[in-house]
C-alpha cells in the first residue's frame, strides 16, 4: 500500500510524521473517513466539505483547495487501485513545540490512507447488535462540538472501553442531559410506525453523512423522518433501531440495556434502509479512474 503525505507517496514503512507532531501530542487536528465502492469514492464532497468546516472550528488552514484534497483522494485511491475500501483523511496542526500553542506549528500534515476494508462482522447484520447505554458523557457542544471530527477522540474511547467492559461492541453515549445523543462513532435511529427519527444536531452528535444519505432515502421510501430529542424510554419502547456511519452502513440494533427492541430481530424498516443504502453506494460516487 502506498501512503499519502503533503503530496508525496510513500510505501507503508517510509510514511512518517514528526514525534512533534501537535497531532499526536495534543490530538490537534481534524480527519475524515471515507468509503470507496466499486471503484467510485462514495459522498466525496460531502467528506471534504466536512473535513474543511472541522479545520475551520479549530482555525486550521488547509494549505490546499477542496478541489486540491479531492484529487489527491482521488490519486492515492487510483496509485493503490483501491476497487472497495476505507480512506482514512487526516490533517495535523504539524510540528510544533511542547507548548500548546498550535500558531507556532507551520506546516500542517496531510495523510491519506487508502485502506482495504475491513467489514463489520456478517453477524452483526444478520442478528443484529446487543449494546448498552455508558456512564461517560458525549462531549458538550459548548466545550468541544461534537461536529468537529477532531484526531482528540477520548470521549468516545472512554465510552467505547465501558461498552467492551460490558461485553458489548458498542455503546449509546447520552448528552449532558441525559437524552440521547449517538454511539462512539455512529449516529442513531428510530423507527416507530412509519416514523424514522434520529437525535438533532443540538442534542450534540456529529451529522453523520450516512446518517443525511439514510434520513434522504427514508424520506424517498415514503416514511416520516424527524430529527427529535430521544430519551433512554424512547429507544426501549422503538419497534427498531439501527446505528449508521461510514463503516457500519446501517446496522441494526436488537437490544439495548437487556431490553428486547421490538421482537428481538433486526426490523423491516432497517433492512429495506440497509438495502437502499447499499443500492446507492454501489451506484454513486467519484470515480477513481
Ligand atoms: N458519530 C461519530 C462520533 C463518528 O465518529 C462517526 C463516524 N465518522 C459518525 C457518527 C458517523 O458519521 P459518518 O456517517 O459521516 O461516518
Amino acid at each position: 500500500m502506498k501512503v499519502y503525505v503533503n503530496g508525496k507517496l510513500y510505501s507503508e514503512r517510509d510514511a512518517k510524521i514528526s514525534v512533534f507532531d501537535h497531532g499526536l501530542l495534543y490530538g490537534d487536528g481534524v480527519f475524515e473517513g471515507i468509503r470507496v465502492y466499486n471503484r467510485r469514492v462514495f459522498m466525496l464532497r460531502e467528506h471534504i466539505e466536512r473535513l474543511y468546516r472541522s479545520a475551520r472550528a479549530i482555525a486550521l488552514e488547509i494549505p490546499m483547495s477542496r478541489e486540491e484534497m479531492a484529487d489527491a483522494v482521488v490519486r492515492t485511491c487510483r496509485v493503490n487501485k483501491t476497487a472497495n475500501g476505507y480512506i482514512r483523511l487526516v490533517v495535523t496542526r504539524g510540528v510544533g513545540t511542547l507548548g500548546l500553542n498550535p500558531f507556532v506549528c507551520k506546516q500542517p500534515q496531510i495523510i491519506i490512507i487508502a485502506a482495504t476494508i475491513q467489514l463489520y462482522p456478517e453477524e452483526y447484520y444478520e442478528k443484529g447488535l446487543s449494546i448498552v447505554t455508558v456512564p461517560t458523557v458525549r462531549n458538550l457542544a459548548e466545550a468541544l462540538n461534537p461536529n468537529i471530527k477532531s484526531l482528540n477522540y477520548l470521549n468516545n474511547i472512554l465510552a467505547k472501553i465501558e461498552a467492551i467492559n460490558a461485553g458489548v461492541p458498542e455503546a449509546i453515549m447520552l448528552n449532558a442531559d441525559g437524552l440521547v445523543a449517538e454511539a462512539t462513532g455512529d449516529n442513531i435511529f428510530t423507527v416507530k410506525g412509519r416514523t424514522v427519527a434520529t437525535p438533532p444536531p443540538q442534542a450534540g452528535v456529529l451529522e453523520g453523512i450516512t446518517r443525511n444519505v439514510v434520513m434522504g432515502l427514508a424520506l424517498k421510501s415514503g416514511y416520516e423522518v424527524r430529527e427529535q430529542m430521544m430519551t433512554r424510554y424512547d429507544l426501549y419502547n422503538a419497534d427498531e433501531v439501527f446505528l449508521t456511519g461510514t463503516a457500519a452502513e446501517v446496522v441494526p440494533v436488537v437490544e439495548i440495556d437487556r431490553r428486547r427492541i421490538g421482537d428481538g430481530r433486526p426490523g423491516k424498516v432497517t433492512q429495506h434502509l440497509e438495502r437502499q443504502f447499499k443500492q446507492l453506494a454501489a451506484a454513486t460516487g467519484v470515480p477513481v479512474r
